[in-house]
């Protein structure tokens, strides 16, 4: 029988970085996947690396993802170093834009909410917003440039992370799925995968959006999939620097010239099709934010599957069976979160500790939650 230090289900961004970091700490690690790694929604996302939460209750998520945003650029440098590639890091900031006619109101509450998350964002004229992107609407009123984020390439990163764990040492399995946790009475053992079992201290479920259809995992992370489709533009003429963003769209400058444009956020099981409706809505909210794009040619269509929780936060921790541990359900935000969440899970493992609090993330929670409505029902 294989053993293992840690043996992680899912070989996405998470369970790679995890690998990586957990390798390079001195563990002896394995990665399962049903599938060639790295093809799920670490391949289909947009790589938008913004700490800024997109609704008040996305605050909680807050120093995490600054924490995240600061360890990037040491990430990408060891991903890269590691693994020879490139992975498209762009630091460059973004660039919201306001189409309202009550910009005034709507800057300071953006530029006063940021401030009081320690978030940089400084309030621009329309004059000044097109001059640092000429792609930009005429009909913009005001915007929001925000220095300090950045995006990345998610599918050469998610490449280069998984080369960079092999070439640590990390043993990667394509093809060989985890059917199930191996349980032993309150610990888990390691993975049931389709003919074997693996032994592992540690366990870590990093499954993205199909963690729940591990046997045993539901109680701990019961995610679903949030479907999101995309574009990819190519306007040769067309200068972008910065991601834009608008209320309904963003567009994402790669380095290889394309223009990212996404993104739709459905419930639709594990459907993965492009729809003629999905696709319409990106590209015309695409062409109100940059009308220059009216002339692009479309390069591809694709659509990826988001691991979304009940409360929409991550799934991050030990569950409470020992040796277990969930790294999921990042929904929107996990090319962001993927430092920080390998740092946190090789602290706790190594240091049984964390550096940054993250037991309002615990897997623990959802079990809490039934118990208590469980009590709430009338007899
Ligand atoms: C359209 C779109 C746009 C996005 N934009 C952004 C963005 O701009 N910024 C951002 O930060 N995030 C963004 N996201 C979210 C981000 O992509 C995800 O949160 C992140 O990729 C999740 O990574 P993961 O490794 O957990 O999951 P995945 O990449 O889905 O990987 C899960 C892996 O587990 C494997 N697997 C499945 N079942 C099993 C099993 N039983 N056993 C073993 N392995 C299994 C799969 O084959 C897969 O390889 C976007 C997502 C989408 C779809």
């Amino acid at each position: 029988m294989k053993k293992y230090d840690a043996a992680i289900a899912g070989g996405g961004v998470i369970g790679g970085a995890l690998a990586l970091e957990l390798a390079r700490a001195g563990l002896r690690v394995a990665v399962f996947d049903r599938q060639q790694p790295g093809q799920e929604a670490s391949w289909a996302s947009a790589g938008i690396i913004s700490p800024a939460p997109e609704s008040p209750a996305m605050i909680v998520t807050v120093p995490l993802a600054k924490a995240s945003v600061s360890l990037y650029p040491e990430f990408v440098a060891q991903v890269e170093e590691i693994s020879g590639r490139n992975v498209g890091f762009r630091p460059k900031g973004t660039l919201e834009a306001l189409f309202s006619h009550d910009t005034k109101a709507e800057l300071s509450t953006i530029i006063a909410l940021h401030h009081g998350l320690g978030l940089k964002a400084e309030p621009l004229r329309a004059e000044d917003a097109r001059e640092l992107e000429p792609a930009l609407s005429e009909e913009v009123e005001a915007a929001v440039l925000r220095p300090e984020e950045a995006s990345v390439d998610n599918r050469l990163l998610t490449a280069a992370v998984l080369e960079a764990a092999q070439r640590s040492g990390v043993e990667i399995f394509s093809g060989n799925g985890a059917k199930a946790i191996w349980r032993e009475g309150n610990r888990c053992a390691g993975l049931v995968l389709q003919n074997e079992k693996v032994e592992a201290k540690w366990t870590i479920i990093a499954a993205g959006c199909f963690s729940a259809t591990i046997e045993g995992i539901a109680p701990y992370a019961p995610v679903r999939p949030a479907k999101g489709q995309m574009v990819a533009l190519r306007a040769d003429e067309l200068k972008m620097e910065r991601v834009l963003w608008s209320e309904k769209i963003y567009l994402v400058p790669r380095n290889d010239g394309r223009i990212l444009a996404g993104a739709t956020v459905e419930y639709a099981g594990f459907d993965k099709r492009t729809t003629a409706g999905g696709i319409e809505k990106i590209l015309s909210a695409a062409i109100d934010l940059a009308p220059g794009l009216a002339d692009a040619r479309i390069e591809e269509t694709w659509a990826g599957l988001r691991p979304d929780s009940p409360d929409h936060l991550p799934i991050l921790g030990p569950a409470d069976l020992d040796g277990l541990l969930i790294a999921t359900g990042h929904f929107r935000s996990g090319i962001l979160l993927t430092p920080i969440t390998a740092r946190l899970v090789r602290e706790w493992i190594t240091e049984q500790r964390v550096s940054v609090d993250w037991d309002r993330f615990s897997p623990t929670r959802f079990r809490a939650a039934a118990a208590n409505s469980a009590q709430r029902a009338p007899s």
